[in-house]
């Protein structure tokens, strides 16, 4: 996530919307809603009669696997390890997975190589794509760090990086093991280069040459893209996204109306944030697009974005939501 945030934060709510193409992120100051997204929310009320399959610890696990990697910033060998561990990982599961590599074309990824991770399951009765997202590397700086002397070491990513591909990964379990419920083809990126350094101009790597390079073919095959970042906070406030809402408003009520009929005690389903993230290139590439994202975590962009943080609650809310997208929506 974008570290400039904060400081157009500090002037509160001044959201900048230029035309219809033009972004500018903006985190509003405002009280936080109380929400103990507590043991068995993910299970309660209308939820008790939908079966689902996620599972929460297994996600927790994986966000421990990956922060035992240490952390996973773009180039360096440990996010190497982590990208050939989602490959064999997925394509035991039965899964295609394609490493799509790119060459960083401006900013301060210019001329670096980066490489998305994509995964697809497809469904022999129906072509159409439902596709899952998340970043895999995280931000080699800790610009946000309340001591000075931190901010230029690089974060472990806990929630800011590792909890959305922790999710996508026990998603891509349960597909599997659900696989002859498929109703639709469902793919899963994994995008390198979301966090590459501070501004916009150096980060979105992966996503921005995804989004680019979708065929007409593929593109009208697309249902959606849903984007996680930021979804293992133990404390878990999710809101609709202003960008996702204005221009796809149909995709982000439908998350948060699932969301309420399973009971997801850490969704609101009110509009608060404007981000910036690997979603935007698929809104702009005209693709029904959201994102979920826990922007009031105190700890992004800080060298206590840890395992500690996260919760395996947190990160079933999202996970079952997502499986209920794919297989009751
Ligand atoms: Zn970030």
């Amino acid at each position: 996530m974008l570290d400039n945030i904060k400081k157009l934060c500090n002037s509160l709510m001044t959201a900048f919307l230029i035309g219809s193409s033009l972004f500018f992120l903006i985190s509003c100051a405002g009280a936080k809603e109380s929400s103990a997204p507590g043991a068995g929310a993910a299970n309660g009320g209308a939820a008790k009669e939908i079966e689902l399959k996620f599972n929460g610890n297994n996600a927790l696990s994986f966000v421990y696997e990956q922060l035992a990697m240490g952390p996973r910033t773009s180039k360096d060998a440990k996010q190497t390890a982590l990208r050939d561990r989602l490959s064999s990982k997925l394509k035991a599961l039965g899964f295609t997975v394609e490493i799509q590599p790119l060459k960083g074309a401006s900013g301060m990824g210019a001329g670096v190589d980066f490489y998305n991770v994509i995964a697809t399951m497809p469904c022999a009765q129906n072509q159409n794509l439902r596709i899952f997202g998340a970043h895999y590397d995280t931000i080699p700086v800790a610009p946000n760090d309340p001591d000075a002397s931190k901010r230029m070491t690089p974060i472990a990513g806990a929630n800011d990086g590792a909890s959305g591909v922790a999710v996508l990964m026990e998603l891509a379990r349960v597909v599997a093991e659900r696989k002859s419920e498929l109703k639709h083809s469902i793919k899963l990126i994994f995008f390198d280069g979301e966090d590459f350094y501070t501004g916009t101009d150096n980060m979105f790597y992966g996503s921005r040459h995804y989004a680019a390079s979708i065929s007409a073919e593929e593109k009208a095959k697309i249902e959606y893209f849903i984007l996680a970042d930021m979804v293992g906070d133990s404390d878990l406030n999710i809101y609709q996204e202003i960008n996702s809402l204005r221009k796809f408003p149909e995709l982000t009520e439908k998350l948060f109306a699932s969301a309420e009929t399973l009971g997801l005690k850490g969704f609101h389903a009110s509009p608060r944030h404007q981000i910036f993230d690997d979603h935007i290139p698929f809104i702009e590439a005209g693709i029904p697009s959201a994102v979920l994202i826990d922007f009031d975590y105190p700890y992004w962009h800080t060298v206590s974005d840890t395992g500690d943080k996260v919760s395996a609650d947190s990160l079933a809310q999202c996970g079952k939501l997502f499986e209920y997208m794919i297989f009751e929506k």
